[in-house]
């Protein structure tokens, strides 16, 4: 099993975008961060749960049994109430495996094209799991509603921030700062609780 410093975790995610979020989400606590690309025979976990928490905690635990270090990963995705909580856990490839954002929002968009007014409202959910040597150190659950827009605004983020706007803004999340997105989303709700039980562990352990 491989040997790290310390003070590093490593994020169990192979999205690049939300890799870079959880990455600004965590920087200026000294925790040193990588990532799956630094090392080599990974398995690749198979995303078979149906709730956020549950495919969290298979991610964490299935790699924290190779590594020798915490271990965090994160599920997350977009329910809206009308479409019975679609795309819900199948976000990522919600328009087919190739996991291409336009087409996901295209086909939500489609799918909600005579959606009005309370119909269009929106939540992410994001699970995150800390796991060492295959325990759960921690899970934690982050929400944060709002609605979806009649078409895409903004460059910002990833996945669905261009149809989304927080509840009491007037701005997508693709349109908002990054930094105003991570003080609401869901992935940054959810972070705080993670920080705290990550400093919490090295404090005890190290
Ligand atoms: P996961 O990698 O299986 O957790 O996939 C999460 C998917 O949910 C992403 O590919 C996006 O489509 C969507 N998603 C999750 N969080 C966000 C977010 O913060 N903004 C936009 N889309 C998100």
């Amino acid at each position: 099993m491989l040997r790290l410093d310390p003070h590093t975790i490593v994020l169990a995610t192979g999205n690049k975008k939300k890799l870079a979020e959880l990455k600004r989400l965590l920087k200026g606590r000294g925790i040193r961060i990588l990532d799956m690309d630094s090392f080599q025979g990974l398995p690749k976990v198979k995303e078979d749960k149906d709730t956020f928490k549950a495919n969290a905690r298979k991610k964490a635990i299935e790699i924290s049994k190779k590594i020798d270090k915490l271990v965090m990963a994160d599920d997350s995705g977009l329910e809206v109430p009308a479409l019975g909580n679609r795309p819900g856990i199948y976000s990522a490839r919600y328009a087919g495996i190739s996991q291409d954002d336009s087409k996901n929002i295209r086909k939500l968009l489609k799918e909600m094209k005579d959606f009005k007014g309370r119909q269009r409202r929106a939540r992410f959910r994001c699970a995150i799991c800390l796991s060492k040597g295959s325990k759960v150190i921690k899970m934690v659950e982050g929400k944060v509603e709002g609605s979806i827009t009649l078409g895409e605004k903004g460059i910002e983020g990833f996945g669905y921030d261009p149809v989304f706007i927080p509840e009491g803004f007037n701005k997508t999340f693709a349109q908002l700062k990054p930094a105003t997105k991570d003080r609401i989303s869901h992935r940054g709700l959810a972070l705080i609780e993670v920080k705290l039980a990550i400093l919490r562990y090295f404090q005890r352990y190290h």
